[in-house]
């Protein structure tokens, strides 16, 4: 490490600047720009994260002993920019310091912050006397000890208990009849400082210190300490940022906005941060500290006029009583604001990017505590960036790279009301299977889901779990809560291709019956509740949604996408609905149909179970003769949604017994359709039962062992293309064979699939191109991908087979095991959302080189669920697929995420 351990600033000097944000952490670096470009900032210094990893390593004495010289001299420095005295004994007006933590990234609200340090009954004195303001010299006081006691010394609550600081000031204002900390007077001030230091000697077993310099070596240690706290660990461990980087600590004289009416402090954004408005924005109270602002107490009064006239009509507050008691800045205090102005101006300018900034204005002078980029919402993301790359502070590059793909999210479905939402009560917490915000009553079955909805009800359908059974149900809800499943659990899959909200693995959450108990309260058949897809919380009742509006700035970034992209992006739609649904988000082509959905829609699950109950070859072509139309239409609407553009057909691929009756009545009701004994049907579906359904009679190994299943879907595709091409539209079908293993098992279906075609084309007297393919899902397929595309014309990687096949974790049960194995930190992520580019991903980087080395013009894809993720899609770019294909909503996520890696 380097012997340099602190970098001083003030009166327009410093030793760090901006791109130091690894050593001095982001609120130094961005304290030593300001600096730097002349914006008035309180002179101090930033002990660098290095010293933070040795004080780590090395231990508390050690450490203060390495840097005392040197946090002497830069203390010396501050008070020379201020011309104050730190531990004055009144030969000048005494310093005091703010000591805050700063990571390189921030970490709202996990470490410490002490202000006003320097205080004790001499500097107060002094501060009462030079001022001029005796109340706002005792006011810091008293809030230096609560907030260094509670801070350094460790004193706090015991359980049950209030704070005990709190106590006593409820206890003043109680005798004295005050409602708000502010009404108190200097002698209750006095009071209550005396009694703060008697709760630190009774709490911590010491005496508050005394001394200046304790104070200060017992505030930067806190602020180290503060790097290991639970919390701060748990956030780290959330974000993945690293243990190694450690704070800085930033070490900075104390401006006051408590000194009178000709002070105030308040924070501002130099754009809207909700809407992504270009005006300057924020709010700010007088005579106050930094707290008073955020903590609510007191009305905190808007920084414009524009946004207080805005502010009042939102309030209903007349323009008269406006002006008399809630001014604006800029009406209050104009030089000032004019300042504070051009300052934000000048730092927008700087950073290039909406900033987030604080100040505060002591005695008339503005001084800028801190600025940094700030957080926005989804559209104010978009807004921002297109504005200021159409206003010339960057080019398209940049405005694409400041776009956070899955933020999008937030753009494409029904959201909660943010006022609504503070006041709902929580319930549950499960995984953010499906994004969007849904309120509705519950019901339990499908049956129920498709009959209230039918009455106009809005339901959310609650299941233990969801089967290809519910899917109407499902489509009826406007949200499901599942007790069981995982992120590519069927109810999720389904759910993000429906755009349905959903959360599955809710935590407490029982299903029994007609009611659900969440942590042993009971919900009936009826009850409202309300979904948050994005978070997985479940709320108590309604809470009012709204339907965002896609606006034009969002439709300017997906252009931006599409002339920076190499890689496109395709969707997996198994009705013409969803194909429109996604081509209207720009994309260009399907996936992955998955031609089972089809087969529960009306009566058709009827027939497909005829299908699968026929005692032999015979019976089964009579029933799939049966199926053979409403097949064709289905690959009609789908093509014809997608004209022009490649479909991806996959044959069937799930275990039969998904599609048999499984409960008496519907086995009663077969029996009476077939003509035959419910005896029959019952031992049929026995037959069906595996142990392992997943890994057993699914995939190519249905059209192997029934090749009439294939030959049914073949012709059904083929003559669907050809009688769409009759009408002078321009039919691609892909056929696509599922969960092949072994170059023989897609040979036997793709010579099924091309005599169909052919004797198809024979009877209609004309061609269409077609493609026969594959999916790669299972390791042993993408290790011999060289001898099957010798076969495939494209590959699609099925990313949730592979990883659940790689992995050994059963898709559907890993919901039980991975949050934990995500808290232990043996996985870093969910590998069923985010693509194992180490594992997994070397099956399909090995894939590719192989399929391509065989068939250098094959086609190779992703539909997995990653295929809509970020990083994964990232992966895809690198590994030079042709397409990533995902649910129709995650589109124009996958769409930016794909230019993202093409331009970075
Ligand atoms: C896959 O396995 O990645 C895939 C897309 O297919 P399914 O999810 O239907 O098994
Ligand atoms: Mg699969």
């Amino acid at each position: 490490m380097s012997t340099k351990y602190v970098y001083t600033f003030g009166d327009g000097k410093a030793e760090g600047k901006a791109d130091m944000k690894n050593l001095l952490g982001g609120k130094g670096a961005n304290l030593a720009e300001m600096n730097l470009i002349g914006v008035p900032v309180p002179a101090g210094f930033t002990i660098t994260t290095e010293v933070c990893t040795e004080y780590n390593k090395q231990g508390k004495d050690a450490v203060v002993e390495m840097i005392k010289d040197h946090v002497e001299a830069a203390v010396a420095e501050t008070e020379k920019a201020m011309n104050a005295k730190f531990d004055s004994k009144g030969e000048a007006f005494p310093l005091l310091l703010s000591v805050r933590s700063g990571a390189r990234v921030s970490m709202p609200g996990m470490m410490n912050t002490v202000l006003n340090l320097g205080m004790n009954d001499e500097t107060v004195k002094l501060i009462a006397e030079k001022s001029g303001n005796e109340h706002f010299a005792y006011d810091s006081y008293r809030r230096f000890i609560q907030m260094y006691g509670d801070v350094v010394m460790g004193v706090e609550a015991e359980a049950g208990e209030h704070c005990p600081f709190e106590q006593v000031l409820d206890k003043v204002k109680d005798a004295k009849g005050y409602s708000a900390d502010n009404e108190m007077s200097v002698e209750d001030l006095k009071g209550v400082v005396e009694d703060f230091k008697a709760v630190v000697r009774e709490k911590a077993g010491k005496d508050f210190p005394t001394n200046p310099w304790d104070q200060l070596w017992g505030a930067v240690c806190a602020v180290f300490d503060s790097w290991n706290t639970e919390r701060a660990i748990l956030y780290r461990r959330m974000e993945q940022i690293p243990e190694e980087w450690g704070t800085a600590v930033n070490v900075q004289a104390m401006v006051y906005g408590n000194m009178g009416e000709t002070s105030a402090t308040g924070v501002c954004f130099s754009r809207d941060a909700a809407t992504g408005e270009d005006l300057f924005n924020g709010e700010y109270l007088i005579n106050a500290q930094g707290e008073d602002v955020v903590a609510g107490v007191r009305t905190p009064q808007e920084i414009t006029l524009i946004g207080s006239q805005r502010w009042a009509e939102r309030n209903g507050t007349s323009e008269e009583d406006r002006k008399a008691n809630f001014p604006s800045l800029e009406e209050s205090m104009p030089e000032i604001y004019k300042e504070l102005d051009e300052v934000q101006q000048k730092l927008e300018d700087h950073y290039k990017d909406m900033q987030d900034m604080e100040f505060t204005i002591q005695d008339g002078k503005l001084w800028m505590l801190q600025t940094r980029n700030g957080k926005r919402t989804a559209a104010a993301m978009v807004k921002i960036a297109v504005d200021m790359m159409e206003q010339g502070y960057f080019d398209a590059k940049t405005a694409l790279l400041r776009q956070e793909p899955n933020k999008l999210d937030e753009l494409l479905h029904p959201v909660f009301d943010t006022a609504a939402l503070a006041s709902a009560k929580e319930l549950s917490k499960g995984l953010p299977a499906s994004p969007g915000a849904a309120t509705g009553q519950i019901v339990f079955s499908a049956e129920d889901a498709e009959a209230w909805a039918e009455d106009g009800k809005k339901v959310i359908l609650v299941r233990r779990e969801t089967s290809p059974e519910d899917l109407k149900g499902m489509n009826a809800a406007v949200g499901i809560l599942t007790e069981r499943g995982g992120m590519t659990s069927h109810a999720a899959v389904v759910a993000r291709g429906m755009g349905k909200c959903c959360i599955s693995s809710a935590s407490g959450l029982v299903v029994s019956g007609k009611t659900m108990t969440i942590n042993g309260v009971d919900y009936k058949e009826g009850d409202f509740i309300s979904l948050n897809g994005s978070t997985g919380v479940v709320y108590e009742g309604e809470v009012a949604t709204i339907n965002p509006s896609l606006d034009g700035d969002f439709g300017k970034v997906m252009d931006l996408a599409e002339a920076n992209t190499r890689m496109y992006v395709r969707t997996n739609a198994d009705t013409p609905a969803d194909a429109e649904t996604a081509r209207n988000f720009g994309a260009k082509g399907i996936g992955l149909c998955r031609t089972e959905h089809m087969f529960f829609e009306g009566d058709r699950i009827w027939k497909m179970r005829e299908m699968i109950l026929a005692e032999d070859v015979e019976g089964r072509k009579e029933a799939l003769k049966k199926l053979l139309p409403i097949q064709r239409e289905d690959f009609y609407g789908i093509l014809k949604a997608m004209d022009g553009f490649g479909v991806t057909i996959r044959l069937l691929d799930p275990p039969l017994h998904e599609f048999t009756p499984n409960d008496a009545a519907s086995q009663k009701e077969m029996a009476e359709k077939l003509g035959i004994d419910v005896k029959e049907v019952t031992e049929k579906v026995e037959s069906l039962h595996e142990f392992n359904p997943m890994l057993g009679h699914r995939g190519c190994r249905l059209g192997n062992t029934y090749p009439e299943i294939t030959e049914m879907q073949a012709r059904a595709i083929i003559e669907a293309a050809c009688d769409l091409k009759k009408e002078g539209l321009d039919p691609k079908p892909e056929i696509m064979v599922p969960l092949i293993g072994t170059i023989k098992e897609l040979k036997m279906q793709e010579e099924i699939i091309r005599s169909t075609a052919e004797v198809v084309f024979e009877e209609k007297g004309m061609k269409v191109d077609y493609m026969v393919g594959t999916m790669i899902e299972i390791p042993r397929a993408a290790l011999t991908a060289n001898e099957v595309a010798e076969v495939a014309e494209f590959f699609s990687f099925g990313t949730n087979d592979l990883t659940q096949m790689t992995f050994g974790y059963s898709r559907d049960d890993a919901g039980k095991f991975l949050p934990i194995y995500i808290e232990k930190g043996i996985l870093k992520q969910d590998p069923f959302q985010a693509l194992d580019q180490t594992g997994v991903g070397q099956l399909v980087e090995m894939g590719s080189q192989k399929g391509r080395a065989a068939r250098p013009e094959l086609k190779l894809g992703i539909c997995g669920e990653h295929g809509g993720e970020p990083s994964s899609v990232e992966f895809c770019h690198r590994t030079g697929l042709d397409y990533v294909s995902c649910s129709p909503f995650r589109v124009p996520i996958a769409r930016l995420a794909a230019a993202q890696a093409n331009l970075r």
